[in-house]
């Protein structure tokens, strides 16, 4: 065999070195300036990033995970309520439910979509009992008062919104979106108008949404970073005070709040590489395209699926992730051959270890798990190139076995 330049699972080094001068040029401001923590870089960001989702505010924060935590806490999640998201995600959604005082209640996904199912949200709610106290459905692991849902686009695909935010506000239940994975990423009512009906970002939709910049997302810093969107001036106002120590001036604490800022050395990277987002999610969607036609070419009728992406979505592939049934063997044989790729998520989170005593049996989640043993990444980045897709799928197609296919579907 001969030896082939490896393929990348994500491409880290060009988009850096492509910038490295703007970069270079953002950090000697910062760094004349020596304003380090909060100033006109973080200001100018957070209207940016606003106005970029169609937000009416954004706070940033110093991760994912900052804004996901302070996110619940602004909207009023507190000890004792009950939360409920999904398992097939990244661990952060269920530890900053956990560390917003609050306990994780898990629904399922959709076989399709792979986010959390309309279907089996109303059907779990419907099944709760009624807290005669607050009106509110009590969590049937937990016997908690919920108070909010928390939607993952994962992948870069956004939930199905208009049915999620019907069924949370039958139940006055709030909604915020874990939009980490998801920049951009768009939905359109299914009930609009197919021609003119418009489309509208990730970070609009719920009382509020929290945006990871770590490297690796679609809008990465060169370190850690995160934000908060929102319609919701009272949330903007608390997610700030949290943010900085529970100050809305120095030394007058409201609240009791967290050191959780965003760096102006991060903002002023992330402004820079903004500018640049809609042309590398332009290069995603392309990519991904490729990918679905060479998969159809290449391997219709084996045990391999493409995503799927309805017409009211417009995915910005955050990862591109396939299904196959014999998972294993392709992973090996790509790693033999150079061809990187990665899985998300391997166990899912009421599986997982430090999560045992919450109880849920394996098999409590079909679909959550199903999907969990079959899902693949392939090489996702802006600067993938068409050969380079070629070689990801001749090579597995080199290695699946025809004629079964993955999961029920
Ligand atoms: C990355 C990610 C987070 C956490 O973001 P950090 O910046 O790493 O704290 C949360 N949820 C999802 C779905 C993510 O992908």
């Amino acid at each position: 065999m001969t030896v082939q330049t490896p393929v990348p699972f994500l491409d880290l080094m060009t988009p850096h070195r492509e910038l490295e001068e703007e970069l270079v040029g953002a950090l000697r401001q910062a760094l004349r300036s020596a304003a380090f923590i909060g100033g006109p870089e973080v200001d100018a960001f957070e209207r940016e990033f606003a106005a970029y989702c169609g937000a009416s505010h954004c706070v940033g924060v110093g991760s994912g995970t900052d804004a996901l935590r302070f996110a619940l806490l602004a909207c009023g999640v507190a000890a004792g309520d009950a939360v409920v998201t999904v398992a097939h995600t990244f661990v952060a959604t269920a530890e900053a439910i956990s560390q917003a005082g609050a306990v994780t209640e898990f629904v399922d996904i959709d076989e399709r979509t792979w986010n959390m199912s309309p279907d089996a949200l109303a059907a779990y709610l419907s099944a709760c009992d009624v807290d005669e106290r607050t009106g509110r459905p009590l969590g049937r692991r937990t016997g908690k008062p919920i108070k909010a849902v928390v939607p993952v686009h994962l992948y870069g695909q956004m939930a199905d919104m208009d049915r999620l935010s019907a069924i949370a506000a039958r139940y006055g239940l709030l909604i915020v979106e874990d939009a980490c994975q998801a920049h951009g990423a768009e939905y359109r009512s299914p009930s609009s108008n197919q021609d003119t009906g418009t489309w509208r970002r990730a970070g609009s939709f719920g009382r509020a949404a929290a945006f990871s910049f770590y490297p690796g997302k679609n809008l990465g810093a060169c370190g850690e970073a995160g934000a908060i969107t929102t319609n919701d001036e009272a949330v903007a106002r608390t997610a700030r005070m949290l943010r900085d120590h529970g100050q809305v001036r120095k030394y007058y604490h409201e609240v009791e709040g967290y050191n959780g800022r965003l760096d102006a050395i991060q903002a002023a990277f992330l402004r820079v590489k903004l500018k640049h987002l809609e042309q590398w999610t332009a290069l995603r969607r392309d990519a991904a395209r490729r990918y679905n036609d060479l998969l159809e070419r290449m391997l219709t009728g084996s045990a391999v699926a493409a995503p799927f992406e309805p017409e009211w979505s417009r995915a910005v592939y955050h990862l591109y992730v396939i299904r196959v049934a014999d998972r294993e063997r392709v992973v090996r044989h790509l790693t033999s051959c150079g061809v990187h790729t990665g899985l998300h998520y391997p166990i899912p989170l009421h599986l997982q270890d430090c999560y045992r005593t919450w109880a849920y049996p394996s098999g409590s989640l079909p679909v959550t798990e199903r999907v969990a043993s079959e899902v693949l990444s392939l090489p996702m980045s802006p600067t993938l190139t068409a050969e380079q897709q070629e070689r990801v799928v001749s090579e597995i197609e080199a290695c699946v076995g025809y004629g079964s296919t993955p999961g029920a579907r």
